[in-house]
């Protein structure tokens, strides 16, 4: 056994007692949508030159292994976008001995007609397409994208054999409308649909609680036209499912029941700094230490281990304390683009 196996027998937890097992990796914060609810207006990408390689980010994700993660997610801005990323879920798969369990990815699902059967050879377990609205006029207002090609990508996905969610983030008055359509077309499609809350994490910080689609409003919605009925036990999933006509339809309902009580979850962003919640005010630089883990791992794994472990005990008790704690003046420097859903 050598020191990097023996350090890391034990999982991370936090001062609450969540043991970590999943990471997400956000590889690019450039994205070719400009979704309402996530972009900023005006995006001031990170330069290339600060992004972590994927040999680092590949280190990296040894090391979470060998410390008890056992589900990466590939996310972005939007991670097609990151030429390598085949590569890179290859590269992942040999994890698998270590305890990795599954290489996941979320994706707007743009690029995804030329990705989908390369991504699934190179041993990617799931994926969620974002979704948004059957509305080819209200995806573009939603975007400033095409609908098509995102259909074309589910297909593709669906022929090349992968399991597939789909992710649509209600917003009042935009795309509420889309419940009904989006649960027919999920049903008939046999794929899993889950609807999220819109959270405060867009990248201009105009979120409102007005514009916030809860669960009841999503439910309520649901029960005038289908039967409804609540499926107990989904452990640390975020999301709370429903058996909506025979078909299982999750909802993430971070604002009117968040999920905190039982966050497994890790995040690094494309520039290597680390955040044990998506809420984090503060992340931790990892960008030198993951640098180093990959070319001389033996010089900087014990210090690496002891930030991270400090670092993740801290994780506050959930989003609603964090959201107390924010002073109105601190504008949160980081959204959703930059750390990924
Ligand atoms: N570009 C990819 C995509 O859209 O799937 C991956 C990155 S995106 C940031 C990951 C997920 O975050 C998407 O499902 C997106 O809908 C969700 N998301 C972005 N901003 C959000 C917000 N303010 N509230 C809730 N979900 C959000
Ligand atoms: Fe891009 Fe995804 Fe954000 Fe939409 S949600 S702007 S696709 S990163």
């Amino acid at each position: 056994m050598n020191s990097i196996t023996k350090l890391h027998a034990k999982p991370f937890q936090d001062q609450f007692g969540r043991h970590k097992r999943k990471l997400r990796i956000s590889i690019t914060d450039r994205c070719n949508f400009k979704c309402v609810y996530c972009m900023p207006e005006h995006p001031e990408w990170m330069h290339k030159h600060n992004l972590l390689s994927f040999e680092a980010l590949y280190a990296f994700c040894k090391f979470m292994v060998q410390r008890g993660i056992e589900q990466i997610r590939i996310t972005g801005g939007e991670p097609l976008m990151r030429q390598g990323v085949v590569h890179f879920v290859q590269q992942l798969k040999t994890l698998k001995v270590l305890g990795l369990k599954r290489i996941s990815m979320t994706t707007n699902g743009h690029y995804l007609k030329h990705y989908a059967h390369a991504l699934q050879e190179a041993g990617l377990d799931d994926l969620n397409i974002s979704l948004d609205s059957l509305d080819e006029q209200q995806f573009q207002q939603l975007t400033q994208r095409k609908l098509g090609p995102v259909l074309e990508g589910i297909a593709e996905a669906q022929k090349a054999g992968l399991k597939l969610k789909i992710n649509t983030v209600l917003m009042q008055s935009l795309n509420e409308n889309q419940i009904i359509p989006l649960v027919q077309w999920a049903t008939q499609e046999q794929i899993e649909l889950r609807f999220i809350e819109f959270m405060p994490l867009d990248g201009d910080q105009k979120w409102t609680q007005q514009e916030v689609v809860s669960e009841q409003y999503i439910l309520d919605s649901l029960s005038r036209q289908f039967e409804v009925q609540r499926v107990d036990g989904h452990g640390t999933q975020p999301a709370r499912q429903y058996r909506v006509n025979g078909q299982i339809i999750g909802i993430i309902s971070t604002i009117t029941h968040s999920f905190c009580g039982r966050c497994d979850r890790l995040r690094l962003n494309a520039q290597g700094e680390f955040y044990n919640c998506l809420f984090s005010l503060n992340g931790l630089n990892l960008k030198q230490d993951i640098e180093t883990l990959s070319s001389d791992p033996q010089q900087v794994d014990i210090l690496l281990n002891s930030k991270l472990t400090s670092y993740i005990w801290q994780k506050e008790q959930g989003f609603h304390s964090l959201m107390i704690k924010k002073p109105q003046s601190n504008v949160r420097k980081i959204s959703m683009h930059m750390i990924g859903g």
